[in-house]
């Protein structure tokens, strides 16, 4: 199947480069191929013991999503929105087996890996940082959100900025601390704008498809390592790494539901950002985007088995 698997996304790639757009597959391959996909997750290299994780052949952490993907290219929005960028080409995600080892070894390697991988590292400007997740490597509960903005390249944390202060508080209405959960991102590095001349970037862009295929590999080693019992994607574009690029349109199809990501129950809500948006417009707006963000949290509480008191289950529903 593995070997089947490489054919099928060469000859895809081939036809990419041909020019091809799409390409009818029948039911089954697709069967077929969602079938590998999900052999190729399993329920994380953390739960299937060493004998696999030290396969003489390395564990491709690639998952198939990107490939079949890859040639049915949207206009990436990133570009319509800043048509004179420069978006680098990039190479193929990266395919690396992870060490032996305990927790702490595998994601102490996985971190050196990503923070000198010189794809990232050339993507970050001189002063900034490649991003990797944080947290308890025992958390129960892993977020993942999009990639690091400007207050997240400087301090080489993700969710540390505006967005991610919010998101802390979140999680202590949840009674946990920040520490005890993790928290990652679809991408290592904040995807390049053009740069002023004052020598600024300014605002911030969704990542190309290709950049997160890139990354995306490094997020599910970490999912790998951490092996949580909960993933919550945090917006439309950590839902769309995880879910697939053309899993949904709007973030409404796929929101405040159970979905699954190599065998983890994964939950969708809005992305902190998205809700101080709403803080800007109205206050009815942003009550209501908190209150349904917060029932989305009320679920992964429920799941996690974690007790939710009266106070909780009434936040933001007065007036
Ligand atoms: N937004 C994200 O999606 N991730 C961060 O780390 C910060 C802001």
């Amino acid at each position: 199947m593995r070997n089947a698997l490489h054919v099928l996304t060469d000859e895809l790639k081939r036809l990419k480069a041909a020019g091809v757009k799409t390409v009818s597959v029948p039911d089954e391959t697709l069967a077929a191929l969602r079938q590998a996909m999900q052999q190729n997750c399993g329920s994380g290299m953390a739960d299937r013991g060493k004998a696999q994780i030290a396969a003489p052949e390395p564990v491709a952490v690639v998952s198939a999503t990107p490939l079949i993907a890859a040639w049915t290219p949207p206009p990436a929005k990133s570009e319509i929105q800043n048509p004179k960028s420069e978006i680098k080409k990039l190479p193929p995600p990266p395919v690396f087996a992870l060490p032996e080892g305990d927790k702490a070894t595998r994601w102490a390697w996985l971190r050196d890996r990503v923070l000198g991988d010189p794809v990232c590292r050339a993507h970050v400007r001189p002063g900034k940082k490649v991003v990797f997740g944080v947290g308890s490597i025992d958390a129960q509960i892993m977020f993942v959100g999009e990639a690091p903005g400007a207050d997240e390249e400087v301090q080489g944390e993700p969710f540390v900025g505006p967005a991610g202060q919010l998101l802390t508080r979140m999680i202590q209405a949840m009674g946990l601390q920040r520490q005890q959960v993790y928290i990652g991102n679809i991408m290592n590095w904040r995807p390049e704008l053009p740069t002023g001349a004052d020598g600024r970037q300014y605002g911030n862009r969704e990542p190309t498809e290709e950049e997160m295929g890139y990354c995306l590999p490094y997020l599910r080693a970490q999912i790998d390592v951490i092996a949580p019992t909960i993933l919550v994607a945090l917006g439309s574009t950590a839902s769309k790494g995880l879910l697939g690029m053309r899993a949904f349109k709007t973030l409404g199809e796929v929101r405040g539901r159970w979905h699954e990501y190599c065998g983890r129950p994964l939950m969708v809500t809005y992305h902190p950002s998205y809700l101080l948006r709403k803080e800007t417009e109205s206050k009815l707006g942003e009550r209501r985007a908190k209150r349904a963000a917060w029932e989305d949290f009320l679920l992964v509480m429920q799941r996690a088995g974690l007790s939710i008191s009266d106070k909780q289950r009434g936040y933001f529903l007065d007036k």
